[in-house]
């Protein structure tokens, strides 16, 4: 395998050798998931949809088609998606009467619903979400699982009788999001509020999870943006309060990208000898490799099966590795794959009842007797904490600062970079040219640009 610090090569050749996705697929910026993709997608689309679901969200399957009059109703929000909107404009050879749209986002065709749905205060509020895949023709350079045509991420909706009811459920939504990210993935992340000219099309603001990639640019992981009235006013949805009164609702979207929240898994915790997986989200979390040699067969097949019988109890992922092959190459594989936990048994360990345990994150070995294997759970644990810290190490040493342009020109781009900034459109273009700005902070600084005083943003070059 290519080493890490050939990042683009390594991140192509990985996800082609632990087969995640086939990026060959007749059509640009689409993918097939594969077996070891999938699995860690459907992983983190489980761990979410319960937390939603125990918050009180509804799963709904919205249809994929949205009409042309339906998706155009809100005109920022449209405009926002022009560019990116694929059409369906024919059925066989007749030409359709309503255009269709396959949709970029789901805001217009659960709105209409709502519409329908909301009619009194104890309607309210309202959350749904739904796991689907989303549409937009990407004109940027694509990048599996990064930026494509078609991805699969989580929606969730809500309606609310006021703002402070919807600032709630945002600030639950933050921390379901910091679950998902930090706790299941083990990843780092930036939280913070776009910056105006950021916004999601037709939002009061937007709020966005943002990681850093080895290469040092900046991934938008998930997004929540406050919606305000802005569509429920368009849309009509409103409800009798309890005086009788009628009022537009108050609402939120929000969504993590389960594609991009896949690429920053296997890009921060892999290493040179390929993924490394959080035990939570691994495919297989341990794999069996008997050492056989011909005359202890018998008995090494038997005790790893009770072995494999034994952790399967537990439920716990495994899989025996069993095949023909060398167990230098089998080791080489599941390494590669970022399997947790290898478990090596020969004919010594079954003499001594135990296994051989070694880490994929640390190379660490020990001996587990077999009644003990119960300790294997809290191997998953320190195994979990260990990637989390060393990613979020990594996180912390791509943070910087910079004062003057000179600086802030040598360390844009890598990492996350703090610089003043004075307010004025002038100076953000010019800064702009460096890095994208992510966040308005409310910290002081003073802008490169024109020297005035001013607040301080921070920066990063995003994917
Ligand atoms: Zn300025």
């Amino acid at each position: 395998m290519t080493e890490k610090s050939n990042f683009s090569q390594w991140y192509h050749e990985i996800l082609e050798n632990a087969e995640v996705i086939d990026q060959r697929y007749p059509v640009q910026g689409m993918l097939v998931y594969r077996r070891w993709g999938l699995s860690i997608i459907r992983a983190m689309q489980n761990e979410l949809e319960g937390m939603l679901e125990a918050s009180g969200h509804e799963p709904i399957l919205m249809p994929v088609l949205i009409p042309e009059d339906v998706l155009g109703k809100e005109t920022k929000h449209i405009a926002g998606f022009e560019e990116e909107v694929f059409w369906v404009t024919h059925a066989g050879k007749n030409e359709l009467e309503r255009k269709l749209s396959l949709r970029p986002t789901s805001e217009t065709s659960i709105y209409e619903m709502f519409s329908l749905w909301i009619r009194a205060h104890t309607d309210l509020p309202l959350k749904v979400h739904q796991s689907c895949a989303v549409y937009r023709y990407e004109t940027k350079h694509t990048r599996p699982l990064m930026r494509g045509r078609e991805f699969l991420w989580n929606e969730g909706h809500s309606a609310h009788v006021d703002a402070v009811d919807t600032e709630k459920n945002i600030a639950d939504i933050k921390e379901i999001y910091t679950r998902l990210i930090s706790g299941l993935l083990c990843l780092p992340f930036n939280l913070s509020i776009r910056p105006e000219w950021d916004r999601f099309p037709g939002a009061v603001y937007t709020c966005a999870f943002d990681t850093i990639m080895p290469d040092g640019k900046t991934l938008q992981i998930a997004t929540v943006h406050n919606l305000g009235q802005t569509f429920s006013k368009v849309f009509g949805i409103k409800f009798e309060d309890e005086k009788g009164r009628h009022e537009h609702v108050f609402q939120a979207s929000y969504g993590p990208s389960f594609g991009r929240l896949l690429a920053a898994a296997i890009s921060i915790h892999g290493d040179d000898n390929g993924l490394v997986l959080p035990p939570r989200i691994a495919p297989v979390q341990a794999v069996i490799v008997p050492i056989i040699f011909k005359e202890s067969e018998g008995i090494v097949m038997a005790f790893a099966e009770r072995v494999a019988d034994k952790l399967r109890g537990m439920g716990i992922r495994v899989y025996t590795d069993a095949g023909d092959g060398r167990p230098g190459a089998k080791f080489y594989r599941w390494e590669m794959k970022g399997v947790p936990l290898r478990i090596e048994i020969g004919p010594r360990d079954v003499e001594k009842n135990a296994v051989m345990a070694v880490r994929r994150d640390t190379g660490e070995k020990q001996s587990l007797s077999f009644d003990k294997i119960d300790d294997v759970r809290g191997i998953f644990t320190e195994i979990e904490n260990n990637i989390r810290k060393s990613a979020k190490e990594k996180f912390d040493a791509m943070a910087g600062s910079a004062k003057g342009l000179e600086e802030l020109k040598s360390k844009a781009g890598y990492g996350i970079i703090s610089v003043g900034w004075c307010g004025g459109k002038s100076c953000a273009e010019k800064i702009e040219e460096f890095a994208d700005i992510l966040s308005v902070e409310e910290k002081q600084g003073v802008c490169p640009v024109c020297g005035k005083k001013g607040n301080s943003v921070k920066m990063g070059k995003s994917y």
